[in-house]
């Protein structure tokens, strides 16, 4: 693809669904971001849910789970694997007076999960409202240096790339979103100073609802 089609693609894109109440601070899209590269090494999500328990009780939401997981834990399995078991109203099953009763021992699944990763533009099923509401209660990213505006270039480039089906795989989002936001800081100052101008006060991909 040319540089002239990239650009005519992130211009088009649709940078959708924005219903954020703000009432969660999410602070500056590259700090975000540079926490999360470790945060992805270590497999343990630092979000501050402040009490929400939304992932905990959106009834469309499976976490899955390893073998050694499935063994220690109540489960079930479908085609695509093991599965948390759920109770009647759709929460999970370890959920008791809305905490997690297993915080400790909880699956990789729920240590790993940040729901803000949906502000980035992560798909997330329109029927899962519960969840939905809880990733509209956080602030769009803000985005006052010039890395935070390439990085929201990055980002926006990369929901594109997905859009366009040339990535399938949303797991490969922060390598991909990395690669892309260190290919912008080779560029030179007066090169990146033009396409901030251009693209980076627009605004990051919100919640993006599929399905
Ligand atoms: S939906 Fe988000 S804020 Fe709420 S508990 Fe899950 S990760 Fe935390
Ligand atoms: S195991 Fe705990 S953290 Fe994971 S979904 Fe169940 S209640 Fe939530």
């Amino acid at each position: 693809m040319s540089s002239e089609e990239v650009v005519e693609r992130f211009k088009n894109a649709e940078l959708v669904f924005r219903k954020s109440t703000g009432k969660r601070p999410t602070g500056s899209l590259a700090t975000f971001l540079r926490k999360l590269d470790q945060v992805i090494k270590r497999k343990q999500a630092d979000v501050p849910c402040n009490g929400c328990t939304a992932c905990c009780r959106e009834p469309l939401l499976d976490v899955e789970l390893t073998d050694a997981e499935a063994q220690r834990l109540k489960s079930h399995q479908d085609e695509k694997g093991w599965k948390l078991d759920k109770q009647a109203d759709g929460s999970c099953v370890y959920l008791i007076d809305n905490r997690c009763s297993i915080y400790a021992e909880r699956p990789v699944t729920c240590k790993s999960y940040d729901c803000r990763f949906h502000l980035l533009g992560t798909p997330i099923s329109h029927e899962m409202t519960t969840l939905i509401e809880a990733v509209q209660e956080w602030e769009p990213f803000k985005l006052p240096t010039v890395e935070d505006k390439i990085a929201n270039i990055c980002i926006g480039l990369w929901v594109i790339a997905v859009k366009a089906g040339e990535v399938k795989r949303w797991k490969d989002f922060w390598p991909q979103a990395e690669k892309l936001y260190y290919a912008f800081q080779s560029l030179s100052p007066a090169e990146v100073e033009k396409f901030v101008a251009r693209y980076g006060q627009q605004d990051p991909p919100a919640i993006k609802a599929v399905g």
